[in-house]
């Protein structure tokens, strides 16, 4: 059975769900997105989801066709039509065609496409091993540029800091901000652990303000940990207990070690583990 994507208020067989070649999300990455769990035919933090995609549309004066309200059943339709079980959601939403050029009034309508499908996820061993990961050379989006908080249809900067960790081996790569701090890596966000204190960059860091980073903060906090969200610099990522990366796809992974320097024990660190098995339960209901 082929996949129904959701496209503008209708569900349509996948191989009609297409966009125009001068749609501005194709031709400029002019627009924005979400990346979504589904648990258990739930759909996982799903209002935090959609705000932060209404919040990413204002910040790039995109108007969203339709009310938040709209898109909540809009995805809710569209995993129920899919059957999914356990697998994940992508929202896109992309300026619209018009003529060749920036202006955004040469554009007219704005398309909404929802995905309901599987996931690929780390490999389960990672979670038993840590990732090893490597600084990219490449640093976060100056928050004047295209704000870090902005999920955006414009990924090329991630990208191309993937592609260093990739050529190194690496599953994942630490992003620096303008200033030289730790931002957060290229689709997760990053955590440290040194004496039983739990801390993360702040939003001004450079970074998106992950749904996961904010579900493991509270959960931290509820188990008894103290959570700063502080600068870091990689040498606090260098001399750290344990060090954790968060993310709709990731979860909680365990990082061992950033450019070579073992991070604690070199293995994943016992509040890093607790933590993985809250979010897990928390996410799934349990
Ligand atoms: N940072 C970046 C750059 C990301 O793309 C993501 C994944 N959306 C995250 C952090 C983690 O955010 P979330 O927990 O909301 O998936």
């Amino acid at each position: 059975m082929s996949q129904k994507i959701y496209l503008n208020g209708q569900l349509v067989p996948e191989a009609e769900a297409v966009v125009s070649v001068f749609d501005h999300g194709l031709l400029y990455g002019d627009g924005v997105f979400e990346g979504i769990r589904v648990y258990n035919r739930r759909v996982f933090m799903l209002p935090e989801h959609v705000e932060r995609l209404y919040e990413s549309a204002r910040a790039i004066r995109l108007e969203i066709p339709i009310s938040q309200e709209e898109m909540t059943e809009a995805v809710e339709k569209t995993v129920a039509a899919n059957n999914i079980e356990d697998g994940y959601v992508r929202l896109v939403i992309t300026r619209g065609a018009g003529s060749l050029g920036l202006d955004i009034r040469r554009t007219s309508n704005p398309q909404v496409i929802i995905i309901a499908a599987t996931i690929s996820l780390y490999d389960p061993e990672l979670y038993e091993k840590g990732l090893k990961i490597i600084t990219a050379s490449t640093i976060r989006n100056h928050p004047c540029a295209v704000s870090p908080r902005i999920k955006s249809l414009n990924y090329l900067n991630n990208i191309l800091a993937k592609i260093e960790g990739t050529d190194q081996g690496a599953p994942e790569a630490l992003m620096l901000n303008h200033k030289g701090d730790v931002a957060e890596c290229t689709g997760d966000n990053i955590f440290v652990i040194k004496q039983g204190i739990i801390r993360t960059p702040p939003k001004d860091a450079g970074i998106l303000e992950g749904i996961t980073r904010n579900v493991v903060i509270k959960l931290a906090r509820e188990a008894g940990y103290a959570v700063e969200e502080v600068t870091l610099q990689r040498h606090d990522i260098y001399v750290a207990d344990e060090c954790f990366l968060t993310g709709t796809a990731a979860e909680v992974i365990p990082c061992v070690s950033l450019d070579g320097r073992v991070i604690g024990d070199g293995t994943p660190g016992p509040i890093s583990r607790q933590l993985l098995k809250a979010f897990q339960d928390f996410a799934r209901g349990r």
